[in-house]
């Protein structure tokens, strides 16, 4: 059977997933806050919880960052490619865009609330409450756009993959149960970023979805690396991991907005008397650790990004082969009609180095056995 004439549906797990992860657990952190704020009028006990809870956010994201710089490092080292090299001056450079960004949104915010509430000596509450409020309508938009882009790609996924094909992935790898339909679909390569025109959805129950250029231009071994390499994913659990860190992202948001909110509001009032007291540095402590949490988080999930993407050509590589799964990813930039991006094609360049580094590392550990 070719067609599937039923229109597809996005899997329930996915929507969960979201729910959980982006709307829930930033609303159950927010209100935490708001509730905390609103039970102790103090404003430096305030700002005294909020930075511990920021302090446990930058505690996890430093060891995540750290650990995935580290791994990166030691790939990217192997193959001498000097681009994807994590380093440190990318991440100030990051920071400092940061704090221009907020700025920005502080001043429009400002100018909002300025607007609507005439009376300025307003409880922190209301401030923490306003951010969190926006953050949350502004992620809920953005996911609504994102989803209906999904269910519109899921919808171009009428034709299956060979039935013979997926048999014979479903008898050879067992970590590939969790997949239970493949299908071609027209995935734009570039703005979706995804490594070889396939994308998964879900979590117990995923949809795999290739480009539907692979259908014409890969044979039956090479469309099977193309899947593994997706198994590989679904094995990792990159996807439930990515949506993990999207609520932190909410979170993190809605902090900024405040901090910014209070920096322009209430610090320009008492600008004659500025003096350092505990309040101010719970201040100042509180602006640091968003803005490095923040840091952060963005290029862990870069570098987790990339080591996601090798992980799962080695899973890949492990059942058909390195140098075959080289070869597949070098012709990919020619399958695929919209011109790759400089980053993208280089990182395939990155990972086709990478697969070959990693035969001629078997081989030197084959010869070191048959010399000795
Ligand atoms: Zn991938």
């Amino acid at each position: 059977m070719m067609n599937i004439h039923s229109k597809s549906r996005l899997p329930i797990s996915d929507w969960g997933l979201i729910i959980i992860f982006v709307m829930i657990y930033p609303l159950a952190v927010g209100v935490t806050l708001v509730y905390f704020f609103y039970s102790y009028n103090d404003r430096t006990i305030q700002l005294l919880f909020l930075n511990i809870i920021m302090l446990i956010f930058l505690a996890v994201f430093l060891y995540l960052y750290r650990s995935a710089f580290h791994r990166l490092d030691i790939y990217a080292k192997k193959v001498d490619f000097y681009h994807f090299t994590p380093s440190l001056a990318d991440f100030f450079i990051h920071l400092i865009k940061q704090v221009y960004y907020v700025l920005f949104l502080g001043f429009l915010f400002n100018f909002i609330i300025e607007f609507l509430i005439s009376d300025s000596n307003i409880d922190l509450t209301v401030y923490l409450g306003f951010s969190i409020g926006t953050s949350l309508i502004l992620e809920g938009f953005f996911l609504v756009i994102r989803m209906r882009s999904k269910i519109s790609l899921i919808n171009t996924a009428q034709e299956s993959v060979k039935d013979d094909i997926i048999k014979d992935i479903n008898l050879n790898h067992p970590e590939s149960e969790k997949i239970s339909e493949y299908r071609f679909a027209d995935i734009q390569v570039p703005s979706l970023f995804l490594s070889a025109g396939v994308t998964t959805f879900g979590i117990n129950n995923y949809i795999c979805l290739v480009s539907r250029y692979f259908n014409w231009k890969l044979n039956d071994k090479e469309l099977i690396a193309v899947l593994l390499h997706e198994v590989g994913h679904v094995k990792n659990n990159h996807i439930r991991k990515s949506y993990m860190i999207l609520g932190t992202e909410v979170i993190l948001r809605s902090i900024r907005i405040f901090i910014v909110i209070i920096a322009l509001l209430v610090f320009s009032q008492q600008h004659e008397n500025f003096d350092i007291d505990l309040y101010s540095l719970l201040y100042l402590s509180l602006i640091l650790s968003v803005f490095l949490t923040s840091a952060f988080l963005t290029f862990f999930l870069k570098y987790r990004f990339f080591l996601g993407e090798i992980w799962a050509d080695e899973y890949s590589a492990n059942k058909v082969g390195a140098l075959e799964l080289a070869s597949i990813l070098r012709k990919l930039p020619k399958l695929i009609p919209s011109p790759l991006a400089y980053d993208q094609s280089s990182f395939l360049g990155f990972r086709v180095n990478l697969l070959r580094n990693s035969v001629k590392d078997l081989q030197d550990v084959n010869n070191q056995k048959i010399n000795q």
